[in-house]
């Protein structure tokens, strides 16, 4: 199955993480036949969400939660809101899935969009394996629902992002990178000297595409906060 405003599928979201998807034109054969099938049959499915042209993020497995012949349409719902896709969901259970879905699918999809901008490679010193790089929020991510944008995120090894949150590392918006001025003056082993000192002073390493670039404004208000401190 393919998500997409523009797909062959007409859908809309019921909740967040649960979609109905109206029948395809020509009646209940063919793909409709083998949506119905996958309900009746309770097989799993993969859905594959677009993110941007070209960029799909693949959910599985995901189940047809309701069949309705009628009115021409099944809903289709990832596997922790099975539950709440085969009726119509309340608001408390449509706020029960938009907490789901924000960590089994905005979350997710979040990091694979930054890691993907920044080439999987940490923006401060540029460690590139991404079982140790996190995609790190600018600011705090106040959308209770849908994908965090790029804009707001930057990929960071484990180590930078921790310190970016616990402000011992800034980065201004000129995208030079500030280390705390006590953490400057202490004297310490080689993750000190070299993982924190060392980059005082340098440039982060940005994406090309200026659309995928920290937003300028959120990195100021975040680093009025690091100057704070
Ligand atoms: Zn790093």
């Amino acid at each position: 199955m393919v998500s997409s405003e523009t797909g062959p599928y007409s859908d809309r979201t019921i909740a967040d993480g649960i979609w109905r998807y109206d029948f395809r034109t020509g009646g209940p054969g063919g793909d409709n036949a083998k949506l119905i099938a996958a309900y009746e049959l309770k097989v799993p499915m993969m859905l594959f969400r677009k993110l941007r042209p070209n960029v799909y993020q693949a959910l599985y497995p995901v189940f047809v939660t309701s069949v309705d012949r009628n009115a021409g349409y099944v809903t289709i719902a990832i596997e922790d809101l099975r539950d709440v896709g085969d009726h119509t969901p309340s608001a408390i259970e449509k706020r029960y899935a938009s907490i789901i879905a924000k960590r089994r699918i905005h979350q997710p999809a979040f990091r694979a969009m930054v890691l993907r901008a920044y080439e999987t490679r940490c923006t401060v010193c540029r460690f590139g394996h991404a079982e140790l790089l996190d995609a790190a929020h600018i600011t705090a991510d106040s959308e209770s629902h849908g994908d965090a944008e790029v804009t707001n995120g930057m990929s960071m090894c484990k180590i930078h992002h921790a310190a970016y949150d616990q402000n011992f590392l800034g980065i201004s918006p000129d995208l030079v990178i500030h280390v705390n001025r006590e953490l400057l003056a202490e004297r310490d082993g080689p993750m000190l000297r070299h993982g924190l000192q060392e980059m005082h002073g340098q440039s982060i390493t940005v994406p090309k595409a200026k659309n995928e670039q920290p937003h300028r404004d959120r990195l100021a208000a975040r680093f009025e906060a690091f100057s704070a401190r």
